[in-house]
């Protein structure tokens, strides 16, 4: 009978492809031993897990066996209690847990956050402001020649109504201890914007933003990489005169609020937070997107909670439904309309991901928490 190598007593036998697998055998004898450790490979990608996402992060302290629970959250079970099944991703993976509903939990793999990403500061924060200030118009769909920065046509609602929606939204979420007192956006601080089709815009496109899709190219792995990242700034205007960056833009404002807000809410804060999810399904510019609300937000259960981490840890996981699901991440799927050369056939990739999709929550909270320097 082999001898069995026990990780418990020999923590690095396991070398870095497998990982220790701890659990107690209960004794009532003084001299019994208890505690064992048993070497497992870790999961494929894309092979399933049973674990939650947060096991996918287990805090690293020297002497301490990283194979326990690390954040206790209402899926998982007590911080400190030991992994239970087998089925645990590799380091460079995470599981998802139960947070994506249509898919069982698998590990992928995770994105990480690129050195150069973008941070809540007061100055970003007005801009991506200004991108809801252009949300919601009506879209022409043809190409209307000629118009400009000014023209955007109303939809629904007078644009007047959502511009003050905007400001009404933005001014109860605000932080003004991180980003000082909220000064209302005018819509005329978005009017020396380039539009997409303009010369002096395309000009500034490198050849690769060109070669993909020009105005609309994005890159979620390195976003301000120079020539590969997302194309720069710009309005639709001959459309329906929303910004090229209105997508990232919201997330990125929403993120910044919900990760700020105080630990208890008020009850007006929870009453734009809870209309969130209606405000985007009537004004997103994506219609793609708008169709997809119900399911991706709303379906997901709108907290009922008044703890400001409950909100951000919603959104978070919200974003990652709709990251697994977009068009600018899948592949094969869904047309990404990158051309023959960057879209495989549907056939060879069925179910592959073009991108790593999956933010860990840990490194949402990095991203977008403003830490108080005392
Ligand atoms: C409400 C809403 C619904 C959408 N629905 C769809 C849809 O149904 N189909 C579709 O194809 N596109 C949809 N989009 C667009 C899509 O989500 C992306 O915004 C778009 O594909 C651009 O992706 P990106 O990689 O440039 O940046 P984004 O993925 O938008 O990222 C913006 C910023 O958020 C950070 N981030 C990424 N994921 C997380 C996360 N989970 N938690 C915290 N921060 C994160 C990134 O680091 C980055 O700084 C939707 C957008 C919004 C705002």
């Amino acid at each position: 009978m082999p001898e069995m190598q026990d990780c418990y007593l020999q923590p690095h036998i396991c070398g870095s492809d497998k990982w220790c697998e701890l659990n107690d055998h209960v004794s009532w004898n003084e001299g019994g031993t208890t505690t064992r450790g048993r070497c497992l490979e870790f999961q494929d990608r894309c092979a399933s897990c049973s674990a939650t996402a947060e096991e996918g992060n287990p805090f690293v302290i020297p002497g301490l066996i990283g194979t326990f629970e690390a954040k206790t959250s209402e899926d998982s079970r007590p911080f400190g209690s030991y992994i239970q099944r087998g089925t645990r991703c590799g380091p460079e993976d995470i599981c998802t847990g139960d947070s994506i509903p249509v898919l069982p939990a698998t590990c992928v793999e995770r994105r990480s956050l690129p050195s150069d990403h973008d941070k809540p500061l007061q100055q970003k924060m007005y801009e991506w402001g200004k991108r809801l200030m252009r949300m919601g118009a009506f879209n022409w769909q043809r190409n209307q020649p000629g118009k400009g920065p000014k023209d955007q046509t109303a939809e629904g609602s007078t644009r007047e109504e959502v511009h003050a929606g905007v400001n009404t939204i933005l001014s109860g979420l605000w932080n003004p201890a991180l980003w000082g007192r909220f000064e209302n956006l005018t819509i005329e601080s978005t009017y020396d914007e380039l539009c997409c089709n303009w010369d002096n815009y395309t000009a500034q496109l490198s050849q690769f933003q060109k070669d993909r899709t020009g105005a609309s190219y994005r890159f979620p792995m390195d976003p301000n990489a120079e020539e590969i990242g997302n194309a720069p700034s710009c309005l639709w205007c001959d459309f329906d005169g929303a910004y090229n960056d209105e997508n990232p833009s919201i997330w990125s404002l929403v993120h910044a609020l919900t990760f700020n807000l105080p630990m208890v809410l008020s009850e007006y804060q929870y009453t734009l937070l809870s209309s969130l999810p209606m405000w985007l399904r009537e004004h997103l510019s994506c219609p793609l997107c708008r169709s997809h609300i119900e399911e991706h937000l709303i379906g997901l259960g709108v907290p009922t909670s008044r703890s400001g981490e409950a909100w951000a840890h919603f959104f978070w996981r919200a974003h990652n439904y709709v990251n697994e699901q977009s068009e600018v991440t899948r592949c094969g799927s869904q047309s990404c309309g990158w051309g023959p050369w960057e879209t495989p056939e549907s056939y060879n990739c069925a179910g592959v991901y073009r991108y790593a999709w999956f933010v860990p929550f840990p490194d949402a909270q990095r991203q977008w928490t403003v830490q108080i320097v005392v």
